[in-house]
C-alpha cells in the first residue's frame, strides 16, 4: 500500500530567523535556502516581505534562484501585507502567499481589539485577496488551538470558501497535548465544509517540549503538511524540528507509515550550517544532529555496539549525514574525500575554490597528519576571508595543536560501529570506556561555537 506524503514545510527562515539571536542577512537566507533545497524540503517560508526591507529582499532573491521548492511568504490579513508579499514573490516558479489572522479571543480581544464577526470577514477579505494574485494561498488562524472550537471551524470554513488551498493550525504558545491537537485536526475534518478538498498542516511551538509529538498527533488524525524548522529554531522554545520529524517517520514507519522527500544525509549538513550560520550551537544531546546524538561512552554500550550496532542503534549516522569519523583526512585524501567532507559540514564549493582549498588542505596535512572537521572549517573560513596561507600553516602554531596530539572524541566509537568496524579500526576504540573521551586541546580563540563544530 502506498504511504501518504507528507509536505515538509519549512519556516527556518522565517519563524525561525524571528528567534532571538537567529536574524540572517540576504546572503545569509540565500545561502540556507539553496541547502534547504538539497534537503529535499516542500516549501521554503522565505520571510515576511512587509516586516523589513532585508526580509522583502530575502524572499525575492530566493524566489529568484530556486526552481522545484514552493516558496512562501507571509503576510498579515490584510491588502497591504498581501500585496506586499506577492511584490517579493513575483520571480518565484512556484509561489504561495501565506495569510494569517488570530482567532483566539484573547488575541482578538487585546491585540487585535475586533469582534469575531469583524475576524470572520477580514480573513475572507485577505484570502480572497490573496487568492485573486496567486492560486496557491495558505491560511493561519493564528493561536488556533485556543480558539473556542466552533469559531475556528466558522473561520476555517470561510477561509476554504475564498480560495485557501491549505489550512495550517497553529498551536502558536506552545499550549496542546498530543491527543488534544490530534483531536482538534479530528473535529475539523468532520466539520468543515470544503476541508477535504485542501491540505490540514500543523505549526506547533516547543514550550512544553511537545512540538513534534503534537505534529505526528496531526499527522496521524489526517494533516498532510508539518511546519518544522532546522534544530527546532523558532519563537521562545522553537518550532518543531525539522529532523525529528522526518525521523521518527523513516524510524518508525509501522506507526507513522508517511514519506516525506528529505533526503536524510542532508540533515547533518544543513544542522551545521544553520548553526554556523547563526552561531546559535545545537545543545549536545540534541536528537538526530546533536554532538552526542550518536556517541557511546559507557563500556557495556561499547562492546554492545562493537558486536553489533543494532544494540544501541536505532539508526545510523551515515543516515542523517553525520560524517563517517572512519574516514580520516590525511594528506593522501583526495580531492574527492575533501569535497565530501566539506559538505558534510554544509559547504559547498566551486571547482575553483575547492582547488585552493585543496592545495592549502594538502600543506596541513602534511603538517598535522590527521586534518579535523575544526581543522577543515578553519581553513574553509581563511580561504573565505581571503587569508594568506601562511596564517593557517604558519609555523607559530597557534591555530591548531602540533602534529603529535591525537584528538578521541566519544564519537569515535559509534562511527566505528560498522560491519568492519574491529577489524579495520581497532585503534579507533582502544582504550578503555573511560578514556574515550579525551580533551580536546583548543586554543584561546576557540569559542562555544567551535566546540559545537567539533561534533563529529
Ligand atoms: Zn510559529
Amino acid at each position: 500500500m502506498e504511504r501518504p506524503r507528507i509536505t515538509i514545510f519549512d519556516t527556518t527562515l522565517r519563524d525561525g530567523e524571528q528567534s532571538p539571536g537567529c536574524s540572517m542577512n540576504v546572503q545569509e537566507k540565500l545561502r540556507l535556502a539553496q541547502q534547504l533545497d538539497r534537503l529535499g524540503v516542500d516549501v521554503i517560508e522565505a520571510g515576511f516581505p512587509i516586516a523589513s526591507d532585508g526580509d522583502f529582499e530575502a524572499v525575492q532573491s530566493i524566489s529568484a534562484s530556486l526552481r522545484r521548492p514552493i516558496i512562501a511568504g507571509l503576510a498579515r490579513a490584510c491588502t497591504g501585507d498581501v500585496d506586499r508579499a506577492w511584490q517579493a514573490l513575483q520571480g518565484a516558479a512556484r509561489p504561495r502567499i501565506h495569510v494569517f489572522l488570530a482567532t483566539s479571543d484573547i488575541h482578538l480581544k487585546y491585540k487585535l481589539r475586533i469582534t469575531r464577526e469583524k475576524c470572520l470577514e477580514q480573513a475572507r477579505d485577505a484570502v480572497r485577496h490573496a487568492k485573486s494574485l496567486c492560486p496557491d494561498v495558505e491560511f493561519s488562524p493564528e493561536d488556533a488551538t485556543r480558539t473556542e472550537v466552533a469559531f475556528l471551524c466558522r473561520v476555517v470554513e470561510a477561509a476554504i470558501a475564498a480560495g485557501a488551498t491549505t489550512v495550517n493550525i497553529p498551536d502558536t504558545v506552545g499550549y496542546s497535548m498530543p491527543e488534544e491537537y490530534g483531536n482538534l485536526i479530528g473535529t475539523l475534518r468532520e466539520k468543515v465544509t470544503g476541508i477535504d478538498k485542501v491540505t490540514i498542516s500543523t505549526h506547533c511551538h516547543n514550550d512544553l517540549g511537545l512540538a513534534v509529538a503534537n505534529s505526528l498527533a496531526g499527522v496521524q488524525a489526517g494533516a498532510r503538511q508539518v511546519e518544522c524548522a532546522i534544530n527546532g529554531i523558532g519563537e521562545r522554545a522553537g518550532n518543531a524540528s525539522l529532523e525529528e520529524i522526518v525521523m521518527a517517520m523513516r524510524v518508525r514507519p509501522d506507526r507513522y507509515p508517511y514519506e516525506t522527500a528529505v533526503a536524510g544525509e542532508h540533515l547533518y549538513p544543513s544542522s551545521q550550517m544553520l548553526a554556523e550560520i547563526t552561531r546559535v550551537p545545537v545543545q549536545p544531546n540534541k536528537a538526530i544532529i546533536g554532538r552526542n546524538a550518536f556517541a557511546h561512552e559507557a563500556g557495556i554500550h561499547q562492546d554492545g555496539m562493537l558486536k553489533n550496532p543494532l544494540t544501541y542503534e536505532i539508526m545510523t549516522p551515515q543516515s542523517v549525514g553525520v560524517p563517517d569519523s572512519r574516514l580520516v583526512l590525511g594528506k593522501h585524501s583526495g580531492r574527492h574525500a575533501l569535497a565530501l567532507r566539506c559538505e558534510q559540514l554544509g559547504h559547498q564549493f566551486e571547482r575553483r575554490e575547492l582547488d585552493e582549498i585543496y592545495r592549502r588542505f594538502v600543506i596541513l596535512a602534511d603538517r598535522i597528519k590527521k586534518v579535523q572537521d575544526s581543522h577543515l572549517l578553519e581553513l574553509i573560513q581563511d580561504v573565505a576571508s581571503g587569508n594568506v596561507s601562511s596564517d593557517v600553516t604558519g609555523s607559530k602554531g597557534k591555530k591548531f595543536p602540533p602534529a603529535a596530539a591525537t584528538l578521541q572524541f566519544p564519537r569515535a566509537v559509534s562511527a566505528a560501529a560498522g560491519p568492519n568496524a574491529s577489524d579495520s579500526h581497532p585503534a579507533q576504540v582502544s582504550g578503555s570506556a573511560g578514556q574515550a573521551s579525551v580533551s580536546i586541546p583548543f586554543t584561546d580563540h576557540h569559542s562555544e561555537q567551535e566546540d559545537y563544530l567539533w561534533g563529529v
